[in-house]
């Protein structure tokens, strides 16, 4: 399928599915490390961005869907995961501008936009064990497979395989950015909830394109 306007409006429907029913298990890992509000938010500003879809016009582009949701996130979702997730995909956006439909290229160069501008906004690292422990790995591999050769689809689903993987790997972590970074060593043996939510929102843009 092509990564054009359906199919981020389509992204939006699945990782709204996604959030709402993930809402429990993202709200019990913020229980863990933080303050237990992480499924609530995002399943918040998800729900919000569904309802806005609407409001597009039909040509809309990925670009047009994706800083739509950027600006509903950062309106409609209290806490960290808010302003960073809406950075993260406005700067990708940005990345996606005048693109119709995204080439294997630019589908690695909206993941490491994203990535980037997440990094610039929480000034945390990778190994911070924070979401961009799901967005940096999701870049490089993006990046590896559009080097590649691979097809746009492909380039997409080793960018959110990867956040599967690093947010996996955030649970040895001990936290040195965000809430969970007040808990010191205490942090470590649980899985960062953003770093999950990420690999759940990549995971229903692969979904969105099959
Ligand atoms: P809050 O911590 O304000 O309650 P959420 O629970 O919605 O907000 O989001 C928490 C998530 O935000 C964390 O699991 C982490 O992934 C992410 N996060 C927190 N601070 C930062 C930061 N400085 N940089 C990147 N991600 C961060
Ligand atoms: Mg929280
Ligand atoms: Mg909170």
């Amino acid at each position: 399928m092509a990564l054009d306007g359906n199919w981020a409006r389509r992204w939006v429907e699945l990782a709204a599915a996604s959030m709402a029913e993930n809402r429990t298990e993202l709200i019990h890992l913020d229980r863990n490390i933080g303050d237990g509000d992480h499924g609530e938010n995002m399943d918040r500003g998800f729900q919000a961005a569904l309802g806005k879809l609407p409001s597009l016009e039909e040509g809309a582009s990925p670009a047009d869907v994706l800083k739509l949701l950027a600006t509903t996130l950062i309106s409609t979702v209290g806490g960290a995961a808010g302003p960073l997730y809406g950075t993260a995909f406005l700067k990708g956006a940005v990345a996606l501008k005048g693109k119709a439909e995204l080439e294997p290229g630019d589908v690695a160069a909206f993941v490491e936009a994203a990535s980037a501008g997440l990094q610039q906004r929480g000034k945390a690292q990778p190994g911070d064990k924070t979401m961009v422990d799901a967005w940096a790995p999701a870049a490089s591999a993006a990046e590896k497979a559009a080097g590649a050769g691979e097809d746009a689809v492909a380039v997409l689903r080793a960018a959110a395989f990867a956040a599967v993987e690093g947010a996996a790997a955030t649970e040895p972590l001990v936290a040195r950015k965000g809430r969970a970074s007040y808990l010191g060593e205490r942090s470590a043996g649980h899985r960062d909830p953003g770093a999950q939510s990420t690999a759940y929102l990549l995971g229903a843009a692969v979904e969105a394109a099959s």
